[in-house]
């Protein structure tokens, strides 16, 4: 049999790590005497790998996270107001698969960006699709979209993903226009039912003081909330702590 026709074969089916590999394993299969089985299983499996290595650099590539921001270095003993057991357990990813959201609440510096992006990274690592951005971001880019009437087509890029993070919601007061288009995010994926990953600096009683607007904020929040759940990170900021340790803060301020 010819090999060169195998792998040409093999090449019209897409099948290129098998392609390549083709060669050498064949000639392993000769000398070692492998059964056809286990020779084609070899090959197939080389293949399958190389193309969730693949998916899994694409999809990351998209999602475009924050660098780093992984479970496994986040420091839990540093932070003792984050219940590692229930972070372990989102870490499962039921929560995707539920398409609930996972909202975390707290102040400045204290790792609820960090714990959102290392959620969304685990999904990325189970062949889930993700995408992150900051709560301005996204308005400024659905504000650019509805100025060049592509708005419907740009809402895709939130709406596809089975994990959006939302990062920042909160910092910045928003205006009616871009509170409604906040909202109809939150209600369209809500429709769609892909997970959301949410971060805040303001206790949900605050929303509608950023928003300018109660009876918006309720439908946000009812939408968001409906399937949600909500940690709420107390503790000092990590990046205080580091400067702190390093000397260059005083220590904090008795209570009490
Ligand atoms: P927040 O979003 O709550 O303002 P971040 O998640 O951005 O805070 O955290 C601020 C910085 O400190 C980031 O670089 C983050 O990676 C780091 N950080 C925060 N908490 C921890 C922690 N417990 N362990 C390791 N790094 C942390
Ligand atoms: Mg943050």
């Amino acid at each position: 049999m010819n090999l060169e026709l195998v792998r040409s074969r093999l090449e019209a089916l897409g099948l290129t790590e098998a392609a390549a590999r083709l060669d050498t394993r064949a000639e392993q299969a000769a000398k070692a005497d492998w059964s056809y089985t286990e020779f084609l299983h070899r090959l197939l499996e080389e293949e399958l790998a190389e193309r969730q290595r693949r998916s899994l650099e694409t999809r990351t590539r998209l999602a475009r996270l924050p660098r780093q921001k992984t479970l496994d270095n986040f420091d839990f003993a540093a932070q003792p107001g984050v219940d590692q057991r229930l972070i372990r357990e989102l870490a499962a990813l039921g929560f995707v698969d539920r398409g609930d959201n996972v909202c975390f609440l707290g102040p400045p510096g204290v790792g609820k960006s960090h714990l959102a992006c290392s959620l969304a990274l685990r999904a990325l690592e189970e062949g889930h699709t993700a995408y992150f951005t900051t709560l301005d971001r996204l308005i400024l880019d659905l504000q650019r979209a509805e100025a060049n009437q592509t708005l419907q087509r740009r809402f895709r890029v939130y709406l596809k993903p089975r994990v959006l993070v939302l990062d920042e919601i909160g910092y910045l007061p928003l205006d009616r226009a871009a509170g409604n288009l906040f909202f109809q995010l939150i209600s369209r994926r809500y429709e769609h039912g892909g997970s959301i990953l949410l971060t805040s600096n303001k206790s949900y009683g605050e929303w509608a003081t950023f928003l300018g607007d109660d009876a918006l904020a309720a439908a946000i929040l009812d939408r968001l909330l409906h399937h949600a759940i909500t940690i709420n990170i107390r503790g000092e900021s990590y990046r205080l702590r580091d400067r702190r340790r390093a000397g260059l803060e005083p220590p904090p301020a008795k209570t009490g």
